[in-house]
């Protein structure tokens, strides 16, 4: 018996690989979510006189998708973008 490309086995190998990518992924943004929140706060330029000591950090924003630019980020709460004051 000849069994078709879409088999049991490639289905089940497909699920699998696909449940650990799923891991990566989440390790992978709690890891940059924590790294912003903690890098952010320690090294840094400050753009803006906030009562925090959130800092704009070129490299983190290298790895995050601009989330780096965190001092902006609390000196703007509510803008959706972190390079522009508005
Ligand atoms: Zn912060």
């Amino acid at each position: 018996m000849k069994s078709g490309y879409p088999n049991i086995t490639h289905t089940a190998i497909l699920i699998t690989m696909h449940a650990c990518m799923q891991g990566v992924r989440t390790k992978w943004v709690y890891h940059m979510t924590f790294l912003v929140n903690s890098a952010c706060h320690i090294w840094g330029n400050r753009a803006w006189n906030t009562e925090d000591m959130s800092r704009n950090n070129w490299w983190v924003a290298m790895v995050t998708f601009e989330d780096g630019w965190h001092n902006n980020h609390h000196a703007f709460e509510y803008s959706a973008r972190y390079d522009w004051e508005r």
